[in-house]
């Protein structure tokens, strides 16, 4: 991993009776575009705040650059863009007001502040929108401009906080873009998202947080490795004993009878292809259909934490 910006350690944080994080443990490192994904309740939000010195963790350290990083240390979270779930934009103000005000809020003025507001609108695409009053936008513009407010100070990380909430496709489409050009361009990013599909488009390391305790946290293709793929072929006509020939083949673990033919689970599925091919013409058949299931996402969320994303 490159240079490491973030690092928490055993954090923990209940509220009343409830332990919202019970001890979790991350590195993030410069650059990376980071994803958190659990179900709702899971704690990304309670770990978001506490990554981004918003609220103080009960337990276990966050270090920012290095040095401890608490509600009290200003300086540090100078560096750190919040984009929260609940939209922090002024509507009464014009777009290009709520940049000026929350550039302001961070200590920049005149020219400074003028050129940097001009830079957030054309990222986010709303220059031309830049007098309406935000609170005339559609719920993917006020996102976006809830994005800009949340960079207009430079910050080194941006934390995002389910930030496609409320917004249609062409929207989130639009978000995807800033965030991944905001991410091009050296920003650090930490992205919370229920939605697999969105971690798994954008991120290039994934946590999986749930009930409060990370189940895993790796690239998407490691997370993948630890499922297995499973093939379903269809045979012409299977003769007989088939069944334990495919099984003894290298890479095959499980070999499950399935219309007309066979399911086979296997962590390799290129390798077992050409073999199941060879195989059946050496016993006189065809295989007449080939169906692979690459393991996803989806799959091995269900496997860490017992339950579908969805519930
Ligand atoms: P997520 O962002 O993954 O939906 P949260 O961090 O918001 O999860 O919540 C984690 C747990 O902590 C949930 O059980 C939630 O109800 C509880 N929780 C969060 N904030 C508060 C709060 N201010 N007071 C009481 N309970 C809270």
């Amino acid at each position: 991993m490159s240079e490491p910006v973030l690092e928490a350690t055993d954090v923990r944080k209940r509220y009343g009776e409830t332990v919202a994080l019970g001890g979790v443990s991350l590195t993030i490192g410069a650059g990376e575009l980071f994803g958190l994904l659990g179900p709702n309740g899971a704690g990304k939000t309670t770990l978001i705040s506490i990554m981004s010195g918003l609220t103080d963790a009960d337990g276990g350290a966050v270090k920012l650059f290095g040095r401890p990083l608490t509600r009290s240390a200003r300086d540090l979270r100078r560096l750190v863009g919040i984009g929260t779930q609940d939209l922090s934009i002024y509507p009464d103000l014009s777009a290009r007001e709520n940049l000026r005000f929350f550039g302001k809020l961070y200590g920049l003025g005149g020219g400074g502040l003028r050129d940097r507001v001009e830079e957030v609108l054309a990222a986010v695409g709303l220059t031309d929108r830049a007098d309406e009053r935000a609170g005339r936008f559609s719920g993917g513009m006020k996102r976006r401009l809830n994005l800009a407010a949340a960079v207009v100070h430079g910050p080194r990380v941006l934390f995002l906080d389910e930030p496609t909430t409320g917004v249609d496709p062409q929207s989130r489409n639009h978000i995807f873009r800033h965030v991944k050009a905001l991410n091009a361009a050296g920003l650090t990013v930490v992205y919370t998202s229920h939605y697999m599909e969105e971690v798994q488009a954008l991120c290039t390391r994934i946590a999986v947080l749930d009930d409060g305790t990370l189940r895993a946290c790796d690239t998407l293709p490691n997370l993948l490795k630890r499922l297995d793929g499973r093939v379903r072929f269809r045979f012409a006509a299977a003769p007989p004993g088939f069944a334990a020939r495919l099984e003894q083949l290298p890479g095959a673990k499980k070999v499950v009878p399935a219309d007309d033919g066979f399911d086979v689970t296997t962590d390799a599925i290129p390798e077992l292809l050409p073999r199941v091919l060879a195989l059946a013409a050496e016993h006189g058949t065809t295989v007449t259909a080939i169906d692979p299931r690459e393991p996803t996402l989806e799959r091995v969320f269900l496997h860490l934490t017992g339950r579908e994303l969805r519930d």
